[in-house]
């Protein structure tokens, strides 16, 4: 959404998956967060439902990856943050890097601190919101009373 000669102020929904908590990196991709600019509005560490996950990963329902991915997810808790400012959702993203931390550039989180554990691509760190409408619904899931 924009108006004139400005961009409006965005937020996105963030989760440090099980594998950053794990590792010790909420604390590092918290700062990459700030670092860039951006503002803390919510952080929560949280064990993740298998209903919440259900809704969170709606999309992904039916694929190969999808009851690995929620297994996953539930292994251990998840850090969910939301972060605003303008651009916040690509610009996370940007930040987070590409989806297979084997193949995210040098300089993003995946990239910089994540790698393939043995299962590809699902160990990549980090989740961000990928669009407005997804940010709103999963703002929503993760933060009910935001
Ligand atoms: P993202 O938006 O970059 O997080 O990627 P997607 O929305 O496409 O996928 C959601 C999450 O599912 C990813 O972040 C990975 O954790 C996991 N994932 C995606 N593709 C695969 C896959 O091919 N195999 C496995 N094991 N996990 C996957
Ligand atoms: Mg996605």
């Amino acid at each position: 959404m924009t108006t004139t000669g400005t961009t409006a102020v965005s937020r996105t929904l963030v989760l440090v998956k099980p594998d950053g908590v794990r590792r010790g990196l909420s604390g590092e991709i918290l700062r990459r967060i700030e670092a860039k600019g951006y503002t803390l509005v919510a952080v929560e560490l949280t064990h993740a439902t298998d209903e919440l996950l259900a809704q969170h990963y709606a999309e992904h329902e039916g694929k190969p990856f999808y009851a690995p991915l929620v297994e996953f997810m539930r292994s251990g808790p998840v850090l969910a943050v939301v972060a605003e400012g303008q651009g916040v959702i690509p610009g996370f993203r940007s930040l987070a890097g590409a989806t297979d931390p084997t193949a995210a550039a040098p300089g993003t989180i995946r990239g910089d601190l994540g790698r393939d554990w043995g299962l590809k691509v699902q160990q990549n760190l980090v989740h961000g919101s990928d669009s407005e409408e997804s940010a709103a619904r999963e703002i929503g899931l993760w933060f009910p009373n935001l």
